[in-house]
């Protein structure tokens, strides 16, 4: 249960004064629905009003607090004319400027004869000293409340700066003193304030140093994020090491046939990774290891080898894709070795329904079905192994932590070896998996051929086509991915629907589309026929899993190249260069291109290293947009900013480490402070492992 001293955060901001239904929706827009979400929302810069000059020394330009009294209205004399105000001080007259004005609203507001307290920027605009807008327009009782320095923060349509500054300073008041969870020499080395007065510090500035991010009150807040990030998964860790695990050491005859079967030999790096898979399941705890290889590295054969240890034991092993496509790809790579090796290979995605479905749940539960291949289907409830060993998880592009455990849940002791074909950099791969052990493909199989990038305008479209056709004559098979128009999956599909009726035009019917919103049967039957070569191109959205092995497609083509982020590309590219057939990739752009832009297409054209290239990535856009953090699913920080407090994760990892060695159940005071971190970052997931959660 959340400690009841994090409630009055926890409360929706309707709770705030002034946050009504109607405004509700655009604070949840902006920041969140809860209150705490508006404590995280840190302003982006300040307005210092302390500057307070008289009328004649206000230069123009500046922003200034002038104090001046009301002489004389002049309502706009058309639509075009701006609405006047004469004020003055005794060095000179002050016009206040509103386009639009409505006289009875500015008649009350700045009454004749009477002082008032102007805030805003100052122009010299022909001989006149004049304020257009004014930020502030208050009493003279109301001057020091004026004369500050002002948060801004960033703002969504429908919500004025003075709205969000008052709310948040609102959702403040609400902030409770909380219990130290730092430990004490720590936070005094670095001299960091306690959690309320960092906020304090944040949303009540007194200057520009005070809120950049490598202030001391922001370097606390970002650490307070990350360590709550790498205390919950090592908790989650130490978890699982708890279960009890089993040795598993398979005597090799599967594992011999298959490798029998292979009409190559393992690369170094394959060969590696699988020992040091093979040492982890031979120890009596459970394995949690993360494979990582680009894609076409090989890890497929791998898993299979990993698995086929497994069942030489008599148990059973599993592997997962994210997607229908990919789990018919995995069973296409494995099933005719696991039939060199003579053990019986199942398929089960949603598509499956009714007698055939139940004959193989049967045959799964009776273990006559050594190795399971499947999509989420495998986490039914009906789904239920006779003794299931070794869970392989592909995750491929996403991540989804609790998949991990829910599938290790369908045996006795079950080791998991999670597969991904994310290239992630060293600091983002420790806050998705914390201290996971990692085995990495670092090393292509022999006799693939470089991708030739290429990158240019799409002004040159026509010449691209004209590639196009005399590649398509000499046989080639080309991928043709769409513009990302926006985050939305139906305006993406627009453009693709747009091109893909423009190449008909050009190349007849074969030309296929493939697109997020098709069924399965129907995205299989595209894909199968472009496999298979009755179909030349294949359009597509980013959304479509490209994860399909097609060896004969040469040519990437890639529309707005630079709306996508840099692993995206990575992950497209890897699409072709997988045959024996010299292959290319264009990068088109929409010009002009920023120098930021420019820079990652350059990357991408300069090397293949996707591990380099993630770490340019991260470099390049900050650790918050990398990798499209949203589709990769990795967590993403409300303060914490890789790019700036990347230093603090190790930090935070080994910290994490120490806590859980001297207090695993988190009982002591600093224990008991770090629950309430952990439920004040949305972590009670790992709260819940405890034993006395
Ligand atoms: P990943 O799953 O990492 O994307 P795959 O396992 O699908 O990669 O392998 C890509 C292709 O490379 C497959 O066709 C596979 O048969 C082949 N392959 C894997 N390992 C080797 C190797 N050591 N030598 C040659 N080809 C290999
Ligand atoms: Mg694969």
């Amino acid at each position: 249960m959340r400690p009841t001293l994090l409630n009055p955060l926890f409360a929706p901001v309707t709770t705030l004064p002034g946050v009504g239904p109607k405004m509700a929706p655009l604070y949840e827009r902006l920041t969140g629905e809860r209150v705490v979400d508006l404590l995280w929302h840190l302003p982006s810069g300040v307005i210092d009003r302390r500057f307070n000059p008289k009328v004649m020394d206000a230069p123009s330009g500046k922003v200034a607090t002038l104090v001046v009294q009301v002489d004389d209205h002049f309502p706009s004399s058309s639509a075009k004319r701006p609405y006047r105000v004469r004020c003055s001080d005794e060095t000179g007259f002050l016009h206040l400027v509103f386009f639009h004005g409505r006289e009875d609203w500015l008649r009350r507001q700045l009454p004749e004869g009477e002082w008032r307290v102007i805030s805003g920027v100052v122009e010299h605009f022909n001989n006149e000293i004049q304020m257009t807008h004014p930020d502030h327009m208050v009493p003279l009782a109301e001057q020091d409340q004026v004369m500050t320095v002002e948060p801004v923060y960033p703002l969504t349509g429908g919500l004025s700066a003075r709205m969000v500054a008052k709310t948040v300073r609102a959702a403040l008041d609400r902030a409770p003193e909380l219990p130290e969870w730092q430990d004490a020499a720590w936070l005094a080395r670095e001299k960091w304030p306690n959690w309320r007065e960092a906020l304090e510090t944040l949303h009540r500035p007194d200057s520009d140093s005070a809120i950049i991010t490598d202030s001391p009150a922001r370097r606390r807040l970002a650490y307070d994020e990350l360590l709550s990030n790498q205390l919950a998964l090592a908790m989650v860790r130490a978890n699982m090491r708890r279960l009890k695990g089993r040795p598993i050491q398979g005597d090799g005859r599967l594992r011999a046939k298959v490798l029998a079967a292979l009409p190559w030999q393992l690369t170094g790096a394959q060969q590696r990774s699988l020992a040091e898979i093979e040492a982890d399941m031979a120890e009596p705890v459970r394995m949690l290891r993360l494979l990582q290889g680009d894609v076409g590295s090989g890890k497929t054969v791998v898993a299979l080898l990993a698995m086929l240890n497994a069942i030489e034991t008599g148990a059973q092993a599993a592997i997962m894709a994210p997607t229908e496509i990919l789990a018919r790809q995995h069973l296409a790579t494995i099933e005719p070795l696991a039939t060199a090796a003579g053990i019986r290979v199942g398929l089960l995605t949603g598509r499956d329904k009714g007698k055939a479905r139940d004959r193989m749940l049967e045959a799964l539960a009776a273990g006559e079905i050594n190795l399971m291949i499947g999509t989420h289907a495998l986490f039914q409830e009906e789904v239920a192994f006779h003794d299931l060993a070794l869970a392989v998880i592909d995750e491929q592009h996403r991540f989804g932590v609790h998949q991990r455990l829910e599938l290790a849940a369908k045996g006795h002791a079950v080791d998991v070896l999670v597969m991904t074909a994310t290239p992630i950099p060293r600091t983002l791969l420790l806050t998705a998996y914390g201290d996971m052990d990692g085995s990495r493909l670092d090393e292509k199989p022999p006799g693939r051929q470089p991708v030739d990038t290429r990158v240019l305008p799409l002004a040159r479209m026509d010449d691209v086509i004209g590639g196009v056709q005399r590649a398509i004559t000499h046989g080639a098979r080309v991928y043709w991915v769409c513009p990302l128009v926006e985050e939305s999956e139906s305006s993406d599909l627009a453009a693709a629907d747009e091109r893909h009726r423009h190449l008909t035009q050009l190349f007849g019917d074969r030309v296929g589309l493939v697109h997020g919103k098709m069924k399965g049967p129907a995205k299989d039957k595209v894909m199968a026929e472009f496999a298979e070569g009755s179909l030349d191109i294949l359009v597509a959205t980013t959304v479509i899993e490209v994860g399909v092995n097609v060896p004969e497609a040469t040519i990437m083509v890639i529309e707005h190249a630079e709306r996508f982020g840099l692993a995206q590309l990575h992950q497209l590219r890897g699409r072709v260069g997988r045959g024996s057939g010299a292959s290319t990739c264009l990068l088109l752009y929409g010009s002009p291109l920023s120098e930021n832009a420019k820079a990652r297409l350059e990357i991408m054209r300069a090397t293949e290293d996707g591990f380099l290239i993630a770490e340019e990535d991260l470099r390049l856009r900050g650790g918050g947009e990398v990798l499209g953090t949203r589709q990769s699913g990795l967590p993403e920080f409300a303060l914490a900013d890789l790019s700036i407090h990347g230093d603090l994760l190790a930090v935070a990892r080994d910290d994490s480490r120490l806590i859980l060695d001297r207090d695993p159940e988190l009982k002591t005071p600093r224990g008991e402070a770090l629950r309430v971190l952990l439920y004040l970052f949305d972590r009670d997931a790992a709260v819940r492992t405890l034993r006395s959660g």
